[in-house]
């Protein structure tokens, strides 16, 4: 596991980071960084292009 620095929005913002923090689990229980813009959890956001990923090899390789 790897260790993150928790660093709150504002501060994340002040300091010109796209993402901040926290520890505390999102709405699906991940705890991951958050993006600053949206206050979106980037393993909420990631997981449905994984899921897109074998459709999309399928697509291509038919083309
Ligand atoms: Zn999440």
């Amino acid at each position: 596991m790897t260790h993150r620095i928790e660093i709150t929005r504002s501060e994340a913002k002040a300091r010109g980071l796209t993402h901040f923090f926290t520890g505390t689990p999102c709405e699906n229980g991940h705890v991951a960084e958050r993006y600053v813009s949206n206050l979106q959890c980037v393993e909420c956001n990631r997981a449905p292009l994984q899921a897109l990923a074998p459709l999309l090899n399928k697509i291509t390789f038919k083309l």
